[in-house]
Formats: C-alpha cells, structure tokens, sequence
C-alpha cells in the first residue's frame, strides 16, 4: 500500500486522556480514533492488525474442528428471558425497542441465542459433539470504559460454543480449546499465562482465563516460581499450615483497651505482631450472619467465603448490625463468648494461633492468650485467606509471586446451566431426552491488539511482532523528488509485494525526519530505506525491535530480507 493513498492520520502529541500506553500509541500512531466512550474506529492500520490476529484464530479454530458461523447482533429479549439473564445480567446489557415497542439487547454474548439454534437443529446424540464460533462485534456497556481498547463497550470477540453429550466430550473440546489459545497467543507473540479461574456463582465448573502480562492489568495473578502453576489470586488456594510449634496455653485473660479498633493499634497497644491477633468480621451472606476470622496479618478472600457457603452475595455487616447482634463496634468483636447462633468460620492459620490477641465483643476490651480450639465454641476451619506473595505455590512446587494480568481469552465448561434453562435436550442411545452439556470460549480480538502493544513498543512507538504486523515491510524513499531515490523505491515496491510481502511504501513527498519519525511511530519489524545511496545501489535495512541498521546492496536485498524475516519469525 502506497502511504499516500491510505490513511494514517499520526499525532506528535501524547493525548492528555489516555492513561495507558497502548491507547496512547495506538491513538498516536493514527491506529485508531475514538467515536464516544468506549467505542473506537479502527483506522486502516489497525484493521490490518485485527484482520491477522483473526486469521491465527481461524487457522486454530479449525484444527480443532471449530466451525465458523455468524450470528446477529440484534437479539431479541425472548430469548434472554428463557435463559433468565435478561433480569439478572444488568446495566452492561445494552437494550432497545423497536418501532412496535419490542424489546431487544446488542449481544454481549451469545449462550442464548446458539442454545437456541441447536436446541432446534440438533435432535440426537449421534450429530454431537459439536463446535461452532463467530468473530463479531459484542456490546458492554461498561462502567468504566478505558484505556482504548482495552475496556470498550463496542469491541471485537471470538466467541465460541461446544455442545456435548458427555463429561468426557466435554473435557477433550475444553483441552482443545486451552491449547488452541495457548496456540494463539503465543503466534501473536504475547507473554501470557493460563490462570485457574473463578467459574462464580454456579459454582464448581472448570475455567481458565488467558492473562497477557502487563502493568496496566486489572488482574492479579499468582504464580510459581518454580512450576506452571499461576491462578488468580482469589482462586489461588493456600495450603493447611501443619501444627506450629507446641506452645504453652496461658489463661484467657480480658485487657481494658479504649479506642483500639483496628488490628494495628492492637498489635501496637499490646506490643505484640498484627500475626498474633485474631481478625474478626462479621460478614452477611445472602443475608445470614457469619463470623470469620482470620490472622491479622492476613485477608479475607470473599470468593472463598461465597464459595464455601454457597451464596451469591457476601459483604461486610453494618456497624449497626453488628451493634444489634453483638452489642459493640465492629471493632471489638471475636469468637470468644459469642451467641452459639452464631456460625463461625476460621482460616485454616487461625487454628495453630497460640496465645493470640482478640475482641471480647464488648466496647473497649480485648482478649489475651485466646486459643481457638479451647475458647471459642464451634468453630469450622477452612481455606479462607487470599494468598500472599512469599507463601508455598499450592502444587508445592516453588514460592508465590504476583503479577498483573490482561484477560486476553477465557474457557469455560457452562454445563447444563444454558441447556437446562432453555431446554436444548438430545436423545441418546435409548431415546430418553437429556440436556446438552456445554462450554464457552472467548477470546478478545480488540483487546488483544492492545495488550500485544502493552508488551511491544518503546520510546519512539511501536514494535509489531512479525506474525500481527499490519504490514511485513516498510519502504522508505527519503525524497521522491530525486529520479534515483524514486524509481529505486518503487521498483523494490513492486519486486517485494510481487515475492508475497505485506509492504507499507512511504512516497508521501514529505522531509525525510517526518517519515523516519512516523516509521519509528508504527512500528513495522523491517524498514528499508532509500536515500542518497540509491544512485549506487545501496539501500540501508533497519530491525525495528534491536535498531540493528545495515547497508545493502540491491542485488542482495532479496536473500538479506528473507533471512532477517525467517529470523524474525523464529523468534515468536
Ligand atoms: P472482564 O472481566 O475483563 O470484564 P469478562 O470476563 O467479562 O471480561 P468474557 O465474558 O469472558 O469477558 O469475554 C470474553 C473475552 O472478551 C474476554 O476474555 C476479553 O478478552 C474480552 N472482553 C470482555 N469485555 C471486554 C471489553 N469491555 N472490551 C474489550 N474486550 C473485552
Ligand atoms: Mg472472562
């Protein structure tokens, strides 16, 4: 493509609004322009780039035997209400009427309506499994729509259904689908990791989210350092600590502490370390009270309460709940002389405490030397903290660290949850009607885009991986006004699209420091330039990622560039 006939608006000023650095690149190097919040024009460039990254999907797709189709974005309610979610999804479903007053939602997603398709066209057992996908637009409306495309509430999803007729059908599409993402993220250069997830409040189903790694993640993952182990850090479990060392039980004793509420000012009153004090909070799940307790050093994980009890909601009870249930400030509360009514719940360190500091459910005093096992009532222990950097990886293998992720790309295996709802059954090899089992699997396209900028550019722009580049070339002719200088670069235009290259040719008559500059700015992994050594034939090679630059001869520019792309290449 000639520069001169596309469109590739660059900025040399960094967009005061834009907080992460892929928006700002993108924006600056003439990728994309924003329309309102959250949705994006995606410029010829960056069409380019989603237009590759959608070929590595298609091409993963279909080893797995995924096929292709498209559905519409316009859905209408009925179906959402067979499956119960038009109630429960919320304000990030967009929804409209028609001219008759008809309800409708922009697809978010689409479990509802390929149930629906299958429920109708598959009957038997005999046409399952079966794997179908679309690549399309999806509308969120997003609290928070930012960092470009990274959050949008118009953006690009592969999204993908399989239905199944067994467990076992189901798990070998699942772990398909894994390596096929693995597959695609790696070809588009991205340095991610597939984390254990949380499958919510359906509870129990495996999911794996794909996390590009990256500062501006929203995500914090937990892995090893020493094993492939890597979870998100509400589903990280930590493990049962053995029995600290035996220490003598001293009697229980009540202290007068007015004003100390938080577990630092105990720690400090007492003189003893926050790991020595017993949180308590009461918490209310799905509106029943319960106690948890956790050391006070650590914090509680509300996953891993909300799991553990089966509720959908946990949250922390009011100081006037707690002031009508136990009679003080959330501040002075603990297991020790609590209304038996009251459950219990205590992370698995709480039980090796020894002597530990904790409320004694009246204003201004705390208890000395608690030991759960002989002062507490009934108390039921369990995996109740999030993680912590420095603790044992869960598979045993190696220490916890934390990272930032993206979520690049999610697998789930759904179940019966859409099929029961909406009554996609099949008849199995006896004739009796049973319901579908399902997965989903979706990867964002857009967001991909973002998050491989995310992990490849530098001061002066970007650094396109060769695989997602929008162009595999870029051809510079320094000035198109000298006979030499132009008819080299266009004979080399036409030699290298003519070998099957992808070339971005720069014969906009502008000086050669703004060219240079916009070249650096989008970032294409091979610029050749043309300038005053055209006349004796001999261009300079630049590597965009190692600033590598090299005179050519023109007779050896073909084998040189093949061997810097093969090169290049075999680094992905
Ligand atoms: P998030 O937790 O980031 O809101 P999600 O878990 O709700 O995402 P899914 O329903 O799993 O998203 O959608 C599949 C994929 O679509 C995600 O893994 C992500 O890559 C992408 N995606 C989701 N929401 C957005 C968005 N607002 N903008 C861009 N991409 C998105
Ligand atoms: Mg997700």
């Amino acid at each position: 493509m000639r520069q001169s006939r596309t469109l590739i608006p660059t900025l040399r000023e960094v967009p005061a609004d834009a907080e992460a650095k892929s928006h700002q690149l993108l924006l600056r190097a003439g990728f994309i322009r924003q329309n309102t919040s959250g949705v994006y024009s995606y410029m010829p460039l960056a069409n380019k780039v989603i237009q590759k990254i959608q070929a590595i999907v298609r091409e993963e797709m279909e080893k797995i035997n995924a096929v292709e189709m498209l559905m519409p974005a316009l859905q209408q309610a009925e179906t959402w209400q067979e499956s119960g979610r038009w109630y429960t999804y919320g304000p990030e479903l967009m929804r409209l009427k028609d001219r008759h007053g008809r309800e409708f939602a922009l697809g978010a997603t689409h479990e509802e309506v390929i149930t629906s398709i299958v429920r109708d066209e598959v009957k038997s057992y005999k046409r399952l499994p079966l794997t179908l996908y679309q690549i399309q637009s999806k509308f969120r409306d997003e609290k928070r729509p930012r960092f470009g495309l990274l959050r949008g509430r118009e953006f690009i999803m592969k999204d993908a259904y399989s239905f199944h007729s067994s467990a076992e059908s189901l798990d070998e599409t699942y772990n398909d689908m894994y390596q096929a993402y693995t597959n695609v993220f790696t070809r588009c250069d991205l340095n991610f990791r597939p984390v254990i997830a949380d499958s919510g409040a359906m509870g129990g189903k495996d999911t794996h989210e794909f996390m590009a790694l990256s500062d501006v993640g929203e995500d914090t993952i937990a892995y090893s350092d020493q094993s492939s182990y890597a979870a998100n850090i509400e589903m990280a479990e930590v493990a049962e600590v053995a029995e600290a060392k035996h220490e003598e039980m001293k009697e229980l004793q009540e202290v007068h502490t007015p004003g100390v509420k938080t577990i630092e000012e105990l720690a400090a009153f007492l003189n003893v370390s926050p790991a020595d004090c017993i949180k308590s909070m009461l918490l209310k799940a799905d509106g029943r009270f319960v106690l948890i307790l956790t050391r006070g050093d650590h914090e509680v994980n509300d996953v891993k309460v909300k799991n553990l009890l089966n509720a959908e909601t946990v949250e922390f009870a009011s100081a006037e709940e707690v002031a009508e249930l136990i009679g003080t400030e959330p501040g002075f509360v603990g297991p020790v002389g609590l209304h038996p009514e009251i459950e219990v719940y205590a992370d698995f360190a709480v039980k090796v405490m020894a002597n530990a500091a904790a409320g004694a459910n009246k204003a201004d005093y705390h208890y000395q030397n608690v030991n759960i096992s002989r002062d507490a009532g009934e108390v039921t222990f369990a995996d109740l903290r999030f993680i912590q950097e420095g603790d044992p990886s869960p598979d045993g293998k190696g220490t916890i660290h934390f990272a930032k992720g993206i979520e690049v790309g999610q697998v789930f295996k759904l179940g019966t949850r859409y099929s029961e709802a909406m009554n996609a059954t099949y008849l199995d090899e006896n004739g009796r009607a049973q319901p579908m089992l399902m997965g989903c699997y979706g990867i964002g396209i857009s967001r991909t885009l973002s998050a491989i900028v995310e992990q490849h550019h530098d001061d002066k722009g970007l650094i396109w991986p060769l695989n997602v580049s929008p162009y595999d070339l870029h051809i510079l002719a320094l000035n198109m006004k000298n006979d030499a200088q132009a008819q080299l670069a266009e004979k080399l235009y036409e030699d290298f699209k003519a070998k099957g290259y992808d070339v971005l040719f720069d014969d906009r008559a502008e000086r050669a420091g703004v060219k240079f500059a916009d070249s650096d700015l989008i970032g294409l992994p091979v610029r050749i330039t043309v300038g005053k050594r055209a006349d004796e034939g001999v261009v300079e090679v630049k590597i965009r990622k190692t600033g590598e630059s090299f005179e050519v001869a023109v007779d050896e520019l073909s084998d040189f560039i093949e061997k810097q792309m093969k090169s290049l290449s075999s680094q992905a």
